[in-house]
């Protein structure tokens, strides 16, 4: 069908696995905002983030000046299960399109927790076991990140207790049962196992939850149980850096055939796989010597970016957890249940927010019907069923290609498909039903989560 002489997938060898993560804040003249404890609004010292987090992460949290960090054997050992990850060329779906539009998209969804968050479940496993922690404790909101993460721990050896968003604990039970087979205990959040959770449920009785109440839950269990710390799937500069697997593979793939592309698209729900994606190329942007048009995609029901407000806020709905500086929705904003649970976050990356704000990338909100759409006609013709929240970027490059099609560019578009939506299927019954609805918030909605955003001590 190509005429090209790009193949469909555009395979590394184990080699060219990265030996360093890429830290894309070592580049940033704005560096991201520190994280502030909330009782004294000054930034969170070492000390105060090694109650929470394993050492060697919050050395990682606060390095914002050494470019490469090197990635522990260990590590990389694990990566060679299922990196390198393929670059695929979308020739189907452009032919089907009709768009003079290259595609290429880096795909994540293979490995058994269906998605990237293993890059950054693998490394935070690896740290705990190395301080000789007990176990960690987290959330999860569609499941992805708590499946990864009790892999990894049970490759480890760490026990793994996870705080599921209630409506995807009832929406997915198959994900549930993946951790368990994996070792790990998983608890609906809110619940009544800890003191936030009861609390939550107090004030919000039949919440279906969300990912800043489970957190608040995980973060609890972590500091009251001696050895045990918290973990947490995206949002933080580790977690980022740790994504930078995806970037740098996907730079080395593209060098060796010579293309350079003109757009980098990604799904945005805490930031991670976006910003991992974009690592490499968003380095060459800020030392000037190459230039991306790059967007976050994010849902219509949580638009973070699109309609948030750039300030400190809480990561949790419980208020417990420090104030980071981001476009956020305000934390008590709790987005209707949608279908893409890995983009139902109030807030977003400390770093993608600097970058957002500073005008180096752009954001665009999409509603779920049109991103089903986008996630059918991928499927059909490039074989793969994406996540919902993948779709997101799909829905995006779609309409990139189609622009192509009317202006005759012939422009080179990448996006991460960040997994596989097998466990989405409940998701995708609505759509094929026509029952799938689009919730977008109102703005008084809106204004009500940014209204109660936290007043932070010298801090505007
Ligand atoms: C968690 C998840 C996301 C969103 O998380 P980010 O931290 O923004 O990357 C996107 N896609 C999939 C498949 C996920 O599991």
């Amino acid at each position: 069908m190509s005429t090209s002489n790009i193949p469909y997938k555009i395979y590394l060898s184990e080699n060219e696995i990265p030996k360093a993560w890429y830290n894309l804040r070592a580049d940033m003249k704005n560096k991201p905002a520190p994280l502030l404890n909330p009782g004294t609004g000054q930034p969170l010292t070492a000390e105060e983030m090694s109650g929470i987090f394993c050492e060697e992460l919050v050395a990682q949290e606060l390095d914002n000046d050494t470019a490469f960090i090197e990635i522990p054997e260990d590590i990389r050992s694990f990566y060679k299960m299922y990196r390198p990850s393929p670059l695929v060329r979308a020739y189907c779906l452009e032919e089907k399109l009709g768009t003079p539009a290259k595609i290429y998209y880096k795909f994540e969804g293979n490995n058994t927790s269906g998605s990237h968050k293993l890059n950054s479940a693998v490394a935070q496993a690896y740290y705990a076991k190395k301080q000789g922690l007990k176990g960690v404790t987290t959330e999860t909101g569609a499941g992805q990140w708590g499946t990864a993460l009790s892999m990894a721990c049970s490759y480890f050896g760490l026990d793994c207790r996870v705080y599921m968003v209630k409506c995807s604990y009832e929406q997915k039970p198959f994900r549930r049962e993946v951790m368990r087979t994996y070792g790990a205990q998983v608890t609906p959040s809110p619940s009544d196992t800890t003191e936030v959770g009861r609390k939550i449920l107090a004030e919000h009785p039949g919440t279906t939850g969300s990912l800043g109440c489970a957190i608040s839950e995980a973060v609890e269990v972590a500091v009251s149980n001696p050895g045990y710390r918290y973990v947490l799937g995206s949002v933080l500069n580790q977690v980022l850096l740790h994504q930078s697997v995806i970037g740098l593979e996907t730079k080395t793939a593209l060098d060796k055939y010579g293309i350079k592309p003109d757009m980098i698209i990604g799904c945005a729900g805490g930031g991670s796989n976006l910003g991992g994606l974009i690592a490499p190329f968003m380095g060459e942007k800020l030392r000037g010597e190459a230039d991306y048009q790059i967007i976050a995609v994010e849902p219509a029901s949580c638009p973070s970016f699109t309609r948030g407000v750039f300030a400190y806020d809480f990561c949790d709905t419980g208020m417990i957890c420090p104030l980071a500086k981001m476009y956020t929705l305000g934390s008590g904003f709790i987005p209707s249940p949608s279908h893409a649970g890995g983009l139902r976050f109030h807030g977003m990356s400390t770093v993608l927010s600097q970058l957002y704000h500073d005008g180096l990338m752009e954001a665009r909100a999409v509603e779920q019907t049109a991103v089903f759409e986008a996630a059918e006609q991928f499927a059909r013709v490039e074989g793969i069923l994406p996540a919902p929240e993948s779709s997101h970027a799909i829905r995006v490059a779609i309409d990139e290609a189609l622009k192509c099609k009317e202006t005759g560019e012939a422009k080179t578009i990448v996006f991460g498909l960040t997994g596989t939506g097998y466990f989405d299927l409940y998701a995708y019954q609505q759509y094929n039903d026509g029952t799938m609805t689009d919730y977008i918030p109102t703005d008084e909605d809106l204004a009500r989560g940014i209204a109660a955003l936290p007043k932070v001590p010298g801090v505007e």
